[in-house]
């Protein structure tokens, strides 16, 4: 009887295993026709993307040049993303280093080719160290308080990178922010960081209207009414504007003065707050687009 009893239960472990073998090749055989679906082999950040944990690269619709303005709350974060070249300027405030490296995983970004900080207040270097840790940085352009950066340029195959301020030596850090034009072909985009009037009234002084005409204006301190001056908005003329810019924050950014001056001047204006993340991307001739939720 009692023999009988093992028996019996050896018999249901042996059917067990059974369905323990025949489940693990089931789950075997479904990992490798989700995995074989995707080109090449896969890494695990690809297995990671198509199990949606990335967002796919096909919804951004990539041109030449793409340009993305992210969504950190009240703070600046762009990236600058061609076939060759990836440029992060300014990494939002703390907590946004896994967004922006999901991003750049996305599009296959192994290592950041150049972070630029345009200046020290934590709303746009807030996730440098984090972002640091995640991932490999190539180049730093991190000015320090003194540092004038006008004049200097930045040559990378198709596009160009020119550093058009600051111009003077200030004691508002603001002003100090690093103001970065980027050329390609035909189109340009104007990042103003937290530039205020004051260096916007240097920078006309110093430049041309062409050199400071952009189809794209970052427009300087999240709206602040202390920066955009209907002056220097006219000379630049852009047909785009972005705001970026926290939901709800403490400043009362974008301030009304600043929208006024923007919607005087017939420019679209696209907010982070409302908009989410907002990609252009061009052809060096004609400039599209998207809004990212
Ligand atoms: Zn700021």
């Amino acid at each position: 009887m009692r023999r009988e009893i093992r028996r019996t239960g050896k018999r249901r472990i042996g059917r067990d295993k059974q369905l323990l073998k025949r489940s693990t090749a089931a789950i075997f055989v479904i990992f490798t026709l989700a995995i074989s679906y995707l080109p090449g082999t896969p890494s695990w950040d690809d297995i990671y993307a198509a199990v949606g944990l990335f967002p796919s690269p096909q919804n951004y619709d990539l041109e030449d040049l793409n340009v993305f303005f992210l969504d950190v709350g009240q703070g600046d974060s762009i990236l600058i993303y061609t076939e060759d070249t990836s440029i992060l300027i300014d990494t939002g405030p703390k907590g946004n280093e896994q967004k922006i490296y999901n991003l750049l995983k996305t599009l296959k970004v192994e290592s950041l080719d150049y972070l630029i900080i345009t200046h020290q207040h934590d709303d746009h270097n807030g996730s440098q160290k984090a972002l640091e840790k995640l991932m490999p940085i190539t180049n730093e352009i991190i000015p320090n308080k003194t540092t004038k950066m006008a004049g200097m340029t930045l040559d990378l195959k198709d596009i160009s990178l020119k550093f058009l301020g600051p111009v003077f030596v200030s004691d508002n850090l603001n002003n100090m922010s690093l103001v970065v034009k980027l050329s390609y072909k035909d189109t340009s985009f104007l990042f103003m960081a937290d530039a205020e009037e004051d260096e916007e009234g240097s920078l006309l002084r110093t430049y041309s209207a062409e050199d400071l005409h952009a189809d794209v204006l970052k427009v300087g301190h999240h709206g602040s009414e202390s920066s955009s001056a209907p002056a220097f908005i006219k000379t630049v003329n852009p047909q785009f504007a972005v705001i970026s810019v926290g939901k709800d924050n403490d400043y009362g950014h974008p301030h009304k003065q600043t929208l006024d001056t923007l919607k005087g001047q017939n420019i679209n204006i696209f907010r982070t707050d409302r908009d989410g993340d907002i990609l252009f991307t061009t052809n060096g001739e004609t400039i599209r687009f998207s809004l990212i939720k």
